[in-house]
């Protein structure tokens, strides 16, 4: 899981000189909280820094999706025993899902230079854990920053947690069951971010598109987004197979303002695997529903989850996995070996590690060669891109694609595609 350290943000006018450097592991979700804690710090006058030396307070937010993803936060943890040495006023605050699954108790004791933790659950008093260690502080409104994207892109958590209990995961567990913010929440924030600069909102939810609310559904959500004003694209991620109905398809093909892109985790192509995670699909069903999302929007880029070495996995159900790569038509794939985040003994790795790694290369190697093939198959079109600096934008299927000159930052624009370089496609504005 990679470490990411925010860029800083301009100084408070005639607040006082503090400054918060985050490092934030994991997903979009961690992202999200990482920026609205952020936005609490600054609200105290801080400003973010991305230089751990010039920091007065550190927050670090974790993930345990893998255990890899676990140990890396640990030992970003413990390298801060000599910041506090430096910095003994300072301070510390772990916060996030490895907060949460190894608990206040044994993070102290493990690291007793650490001032707060705040598991994933808690998030939301984060407050409370300012008000403990820096006192009350009267409040000053500050305008929303993305410290995660371009300027253009703000993210809109619409749900937390996730009620699915799919056999290999840790989500639900130190997330909790899905709650979803109201409408209303959902609204104010995306129009505030917009307000505030952003041209993209992507809405953020573990099964986005299970979002209901009293008789709100996803695709009214998204029709009450669509018309913010301001707004030139929306995103979401990550949705569910389970959870896409002929409302969504309908909304899909009419509102072109939807981007032409999703990522969709499939997570195997046998479906003896896929019962055996509790994904509740089949390999033919994630097929025909993909079936159904191109029928509405022909140019639709998907990307994919998978893992390899699942317990039991054996060389054919490996091999239907490799084969979904091209039949399923992904942009991408993010693909990761099995991760055991649980004592019980039918979720221990049967997989040797030699086995599980030769298996993850010849994934990513089919990933590859399929990317290529789908990146080549944009060149001679049309795309619409909304672009970051004069010369570097994304596509509506998220491609990212660079043009010599023409490009105005934050605006759309109508891109001929000549060809296409590593990920990255290349072309004119017209
Ligand atoms: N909610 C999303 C979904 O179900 O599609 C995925 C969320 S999860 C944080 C991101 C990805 O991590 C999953 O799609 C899966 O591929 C991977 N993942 C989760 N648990 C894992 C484990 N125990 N070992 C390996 N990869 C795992
Ligand atoms: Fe985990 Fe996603 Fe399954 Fe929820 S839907 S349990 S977050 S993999």
């Amino acid at each position: 899981m990679q470490k990411r350290q925010n860029p800083a943000s301009p100084p408070v006018p005639g607040g006082p000189a503090r400054r918060v450097c985050i490092i934030t592991f994991g997903c979009q979700m961690n992202e999200a909280d990482s920026e609205a804690i952020a936005a609490a710090f600054r609200r105290r006058g801080y400003t973010v820094t991305d230089e751990l030396k010039k920091a007065d307070a550190v927050v670090v937010n974790t993930c345990t999706v893998r255990q890899r993803a676990e140990d890396k936060a640990i030992s970003q943890i413990g390298r801060l025993r000599v910041w506090k040495e430096k910095h003994p006023e300072g301070k510390i605050f772990v916060v996030g899902c490895a907060a949460q699954k190894l608990g206040e108790k044994y993070l102290k004791h493990r690291f007793p230079f650490v001032d707060e933790v705040v598991g994933a659950k808690a998030i939301e008093q984060f407050e409370d854990a300012l008000i403990t260690q820096l006192g009350p502080t009267p409040e000053t409104e500050t305008a929303h920053q993305n410290l995660f994207r371009s300027p253009q892109t703000a993210y809109t958590t619409i749900m937390r947690g996730c009620s699915l209990k799919c056999s290999y995961c840790i989500v639900p567990a130190v997330r909790g069951p899905a709650v979803f913010l109201s409408p209303a929440a959902v609204l104010a924030d995306a129009a505030a971010k917009l307000k505030a600069g952003a041209k993209e909102i992507v809405l953020l939810g573990q099964t986005v598109n299970s979002y209901k609310h009293g008789k709100t559904t996803f695709s009214e959500l998204l029709k009450q987004v669509l018309a913010l004003p301001g707004l030139q694209r929306l995103r979401f991620m990550s949705p569910h197979p389970l959870y896409f109905d002929a409302e969504f398809t309908a909304v899909l093909a009419r509102e072109k303002k939807l981007a032409r892109y999703m990522h969709l985790p499939v997570q195997s192509g046998s479906d003896r695997i896929l019962k055996a995670m509790r994904r509740g699909y089949t390999r033919g069903e994630y097929l025909a529903l993909l079936a159904r999302l191109r029928a509405a929007a022909p140019d639709l880029a998907v990307s994919t989850d998978f893992i390899v070495g699942y317990p039991g996995e054996t060389e054919e159900d490996f091999r239907d996995t490799l084969a979904l790569v091209a039949e399923g038509g992904f942009t991408l794939a993010y693909c990761f070996k099995y991760s055991p985040r649980t004592d019980r003994p039918e979720m221990a790795a049967t997989i040797s590690g030699a086995v599980m790694e030769g298996r993850l290369e010849k994934l990513l190697a089919a990933v590859k060669n399929n990317s290529r093939v789908i990146l080549n198959k944009r060149i001679g079109k049309i795309e619409e891109v909304l672009f970051e600096t004069a010369t570097y934008g994304r596509t509506s299927g998220n491609f990212a694609l660079r043009v010599a000159e023409g490009g105005t930052p934050g605006k759309m624009a109508e891109v001929l595609v000549a060809g296409a370089e590593k990920n990255t496609l290349n072309g004119k504005v017209l």
